[in-house]
């Protein structure tokens, strides 16, 4: 098979399927099939590496030179990126194929995929219900077979509760395992971009090449990257897991509770021991996470003011009209709520009481982590409290924070995640969760790939 042959493959799927589910802002078929004749070329000559010729989707957060890069936002929808971030270049420098820019949530800010400007993308398992968020489009378009592996980014559980709902394997690898540079930021501290793709195998070969130390990233660490797929098959016996009991308590629905724990089971079967632990200070993850990502989102979103790039009033009377009506009318309802938030929580007077104490209850998040990994190598439970919930279904916001319970603690502890496909409640998808202690990627990818 061609890298051509394969490219055209998914093309038409993209072609024949997509109006349906909208996982995709921009489709880039003359350029894929022009990589695609190079990748081949390069077979030809015996320069292949084991991805050279593959394709893949990437959420439209990433800078593609040359190549709009909307954010899922009417302020970039004109934007052409003037360069690639890392991530890109190096997945170019592997040979992969970019079939195009996947849709989500405006600015990454949303966990259903219905706060794009380019409109929700639909669950390919069952269209009435959301994909997940904010990479909903990377997971639709993984999870209907339209290209075999997708990028993401990860503030608060986007790579992984669309994984989850998507019924595909994603993986959030420790902040500061790959670079950030080139990804439009929303919070900074948080952001983290990771493979979603049908098997952890696949996300191992994905890891080899994105991973890494990036001297335009002064946070990408400067620590050595394993061969991921070197140790995808390593036995499991003595494996300890442990189960935190706050992520099997209240508004956990029983079906999803019962999935995660026949998984569980599984591994059992394959040696390891289980027992429960605790993470005492996870109820205050989301409030402490919904004043730490808007503040970093409020000042990395200051730089739209419609003078540099970006979205543009028409005929501003002055400077001041300009910045007002173009973000006014850049950005939708969400982001401009975080942005509220954002300012607020950060402004003289309130910065104490709101800032500065989630920072210190982040901490205190971290070491619920560490000393769990103290008892037990890896923490298991559920990526999303229910499986995907019907498009529309979540008006108020707070309603949508509260879908993030599972995931953005292991953000703010700068952890790595990766949630696998583990059963349905009737048609929907559900996720299970794999936490490991910092740099433990190759153990959650082993573990992963030893259940599917
Ligand atoms: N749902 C969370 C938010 O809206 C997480 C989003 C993300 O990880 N990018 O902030």
């Amino acid at each position: 098979l061609t890298s051509r042959e394969l490219t055209s493959h998914y093309l038409q799927r993209i072609e024949r399927l997509d109006s349906k589910l909208n996982s995709f802002i921009t489709v880039t078929a003359d350029q894929a099939l022009k990589a695609a004749d190079a990748a081949d070329q390069a077979r030809a000559k015996g320069n292949a590496g084991l991805l050279t010729g593959i394709p893949l989707a990437l959420k439209d957060i990433f800078c593609t030179k040359g190549v709009k890069t909307s954010c899922g936002s009417k302020m970039l929808d004109t934007f052409i990126a003037p360069y690639n971030a890392t991530v890109v270049e190096k997945l170019n420098a592997a040979g992969t194929v970019s079939l195009g820019k996947t849709n989500m949530d405006e600015f990454a800010m949303g966990s259903s995929n219905e706060s794009s400007f380019y409109g929700p993308v639909k669950n390919p398992w069952d269209l009435s219900a959301v994909p997940g968020g904010s990479s909903g489009g990377s997971a639709a378009a993984v999870a209907a077979g339209l290209v075999p592996a997708a990028m993401g980014t990860d503030t608060g559980g986007s790579i992984r509760q669309p994984a989850a709902f998507c019924g595909i394997t994603g993986l959030k690898p420790t902040y500061g395992r790959v670079s950030r540079y080139g990804i439009i930021a929303y919070a900074s501290s948080l952001d983290q971009a990771g493979p979603m793709a049908r098997t952890a195998e696949d996300c191992a070969h994905l890891l080899n090449h994105i991973a890494g130390h990036d001297l335009r990233d002064s946070t990408s660490l400067a620590r050595g990257v394993p061969d991921y797929l070197d140790t995808l098959d390593a036995p499991l016996s003595g494996l300890k897991i442990g189960l935190p009991k706050e992520y099997f308590g209240d508004g956990l629905d029983p079906e999803v509770a019962a999935a995660v724990r026949e998984a569980v089971r599984v591994y059992e079967s394959l040696g390891a021991t289980v027992r429960e632990v605790s993470l005492p200070h996870t109820h205050y993850a989301i409030p402490a996470y919904y004043v730490i990502a808007p503040a970093e989102a409020s000042s990395n979103l200051s730089r739209y003011d419609g003078v540099r790039f970006g979205h543009r009033c028409e005929n501003p009377l002055d400077l001041t009209d300009l910045y007002k009506r173009s973000r006014e009318e850049g950005f939708g309802d969400e982001v401009k709520r975080r942005i509220l938030i954002g300012t607020h929580t950060l402004s003289e007077g309130f910065f104490d009481a709101y800032y500065k104490k989630a920072q210190q209850v982040r901490r205190l998040i971290r070491q619920d982590f560490l000393d769990a990994f103290e008892d037990v190598d890896v923490l298991m439970g559920p990526a999303s409290p229910s499986p995907a919930f019907d498009l529309g279904a979540k008006k108020d916001p707070v309603s949508m924070y509260l879908q993030d319970i599972y995931t953005i603690s292991v953000n703010l502890a700068g952890i790595p995640g990766i949630s696998v496909p583990a059963g349905f409640v009737g048609n929907r998808p559900v996720g299970l969760q794999i936490l490991g202690t910092h740099f433990a990627e190759a153990q959650l990818l082993n573990v992963a790939h030893k259940f599917q």
